[in-house]
C-alpha cells in the first residue's frame, strides 16, 4: 500500500483525478443500488450509474450538508456493502454541537485510514523508538491523574515496525497537571490539539521549563493559530506536524514532508473547495470544505460539506502530484460575523499571546458588534495589555467592535475536549 501511494503521489495531477473519477463511478453505482436515501438525491441530479462521470456532472450533485447527514443518521447505511470490503465498523462521537453523531465504516475503509497512518509517520520522520505522548479525551474509567498506556504506538504503526509506549492524558486536566505528567513520561512525540499545546508551550516558556526527550509535535483536531510554529520552535525547539483529518469525512489533508502547506489525501478523499456560487477555488482563494470519501462503502458521503474553510494552494515544489492546501481555517463557528455578512476567522491571537498572566482565553462574539474576551489570568490586566488585546481584535475582525473583557476560573471546552480561541455565539452562521 505505501509503495503505491508512493507512485500516486508522484503522478501528474490530471492523471489522480481521472482515476478518482473511475472510484466515484464505482461508489455512485454502489449508492444507487443499495442507498434508497442518495438514490433519489442521485435522480434529481441527473446522475444515473453505467454513464462516464464527468466532473461537471458530479458538480450537480448538491452538496451534504453537517445537518443533513446528523438528521439522516442510519438512513445513509448501505443495506450492504461488498463481500471484499470486510465487516462493519461503527463509530459514535460526543459531536462539535454536542449533538451525538454515529457513523459506519467498513473495514476496508478503516485499512485506507491505517494506511494513511502510516503514510504519516514515514512521511514526517517520526522516531518510533521513543515515547508517544498523547494528550485527548481519555476512556471513562482511566485514572485522570496517571493517565492510560499502552504497549505500543497503535496498530497502523505497530503492525508494521517495531514501536515504544504510548500513553495517553485527559484533555480535561489544567496545563500545570499536564506538565507535571509530560516530564514524568517524557515523551519523544507530543500529540494534541493545537490550543492544548500552545498553552502548554506558553507554560513551558514562562516557567523556564524543558522537555529534553521530545523531538516533534503533532497536531490534529484544529486549524493552527498563527505563530504557532514559532510558539513551539520557541518552547521546545522541535517541529509541528499537523494533519487534517475528521472521524466523519476520512483523512483529508496531511502536512508535505518538505513544506508546511498540506497535500490532500486524494488516495482516499476527493476534496473540493468551493466558492460560495458553488464553483472550485483557485490558487490562492478560500472557500468551503466539501469532501467524499472514497472507500467507504458502508455509509458514503458524496459531496460532504464539513463545516471548515480552507485555502487553495499552487502545485507543491516537492513534485507531488496531490492537490495542495495553504491553510486550514476552521469551523464556521470559530468565525467572527463582520457588519457587512461577511465572515472572518479569528488570527490574531499572537500578539497579545505571550502576556504571562494569561493563563487561557478565548474571543467570543456575543452581539453582532460587542467581542466578549475571556480569560483565565493570574492577575487583572494592565490598561496597557488590555488596549494591546482590543487592538488586536479589532485590527484582525473590524474596526466597529467593542471589546469588553470578562475574568473567569475557567474556560469550558466544547464537547469532544476542543479549546476554541474564538467562537460566534450570538448566531449559528453554518453549522
Ligand atoms: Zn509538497
Amino acid at each position: 500500500m505505501q509503495f503505491q501511494f508512493e507512485q500516486i503521489s508522484r503522478w501528474p495531477n490530471a492523471a489522480i483525478a481521472r482515476h478518482q473519477l473511475r472510484q466515484l463511478e464505482a461508489l455512485l453505482a454502489h449508492c444507487h443500488a443499495n442507498v434508497p436515501f442518495l438514490r433519489a438525491r442521485l435522480a434529481q441530479s441527473g446522475l444515473s450509474p453505467g454513464t462516464a462521470l464527468t466532473m461537471d456532472a458530479w458538480r450537480k450533485l448538491p452538496p451534504l450538508t453537517r445537518a443533513e447527514v446528523q438528521e439522516a443518521g442510519p438512513a445513509l447505511f448501505a443495506l450492504r456493502i461488498p463481500q471484499t470490503h470486510g465487516r462493519l465498523i461503527d463509530w459514535a462521537t460526543s459531536g462539535s454541537t454536542g449533538m451525538p453523531v454515529t457513523g459506519r465504516k467498513s473495514e476496508i475503509a478503516q485499512f485506507v485510514w491505517m494506511a494513511l497512518s502510516l503514510r504519516q509517520a514515514l512521511w514526517h520522520g517520526f522516531d518510533l523508538s521513543g515515547t508517544l505522548g498523547v494528550i485527548r479525551r481519555t476512556p471513562p474509567d482511566t485514572p485522570r491523574q496517571q493517565g492510560y498506556r499502552q504497549a505500543d504506538w497503535g496498530p497502523s504503526l505497530a503492525l508494521v515496525y517495531p514501536t515504544g509506549p504510548a500513553v495517553q492524558f485527559d484533555i480535561r486536566t489544567s496545563a500545570a497537571e499536564q506538565i507535571a505528567w509530560l516530564q514524568r513520561e517524557q515523551p519523544s512525540q507530543l500529540a494534541s490539539f493545537p490550543g492544548i499545546i500552545a498553552a502548554l508551550a506558553r507554560h513551558c516558556i514562562a516557567h523556564h521549563i524543558d522537555l529534553p526527550a521530545l523531538k516533534a509535535v503533532q497536531t490534529f483536531g484544529e486549524s493552527l493559530p498563527d505563530g504557532f510554529r514559532d510558539l513551539v520552535r520557541e518552547a521546545w525547539g522541535v517541529r509541528v506536524w499537523d494533519a487534517y483529518s475528521a472521524e466523519d469525512g476520512g483523512f483529508i489533508a496531511m502536512q508535505c514532508p518538505e513544506h508546511e502547506t498540506y497535500h490532500v489525501q486524494s488516495e482516499a478523499t476527493l476534496v473540493e473547495v468551493l466558492r460560495v456560487d458553488g464553483t472550485a477555488c483557485e490558487p490562492g482563494e478560500v472557500g468551503r470544505v466539501v469532501v467524499t470519501p472514497l472507500h467507504n462503502f458502508a455509509m458514503p458521503l458524496l459531496r460532504y460539506e464539513i463545516g471548515d474553510y480552507a485555502e487553495v494552494g499552487a502545485p507543491c515544489p516537492c513534485g507531488r502530484g496531490l492537490p495542495v492546501l495553504t491553510r486550514i481555517l476552521g469551523r464556521a463557528r470559530h468565525r467572527a460575523i463582520l457588519p457587512d455578512g461577511e465572515t472572518r476567522l479569528f488570527a490574531g491571537g499572537q500578539s497579545f499571546s505571550r502576556i504571562p498572566a494569561i493563563r487561557q482565553f478565548q474571543g467570543a462574539q456575543v452581539a453582532p458588534d460587542v467581542i466578549e474576551f475571556r480569560l483565565v489570568a493570574d492577575r487583572a490586566l494592565t490598561p496597557a495589555e488590555e488596549a494591546l488585546i482590543a487592538a488586536a481584535m479589532r485590527d484582525n475582525l473590524h474596526p466597529a467592535f467593542q471589546v469588553r473583557f470578562v475574568y473567569v476560573n475557567d474556560i469550558p471546552r466544547s464537547p469532544s475536549g476542543k479549546f476554541e480561541i474564538f467562537r460566534c455565539e450570538f448566531a449559528d452562521p453554518a453549522n
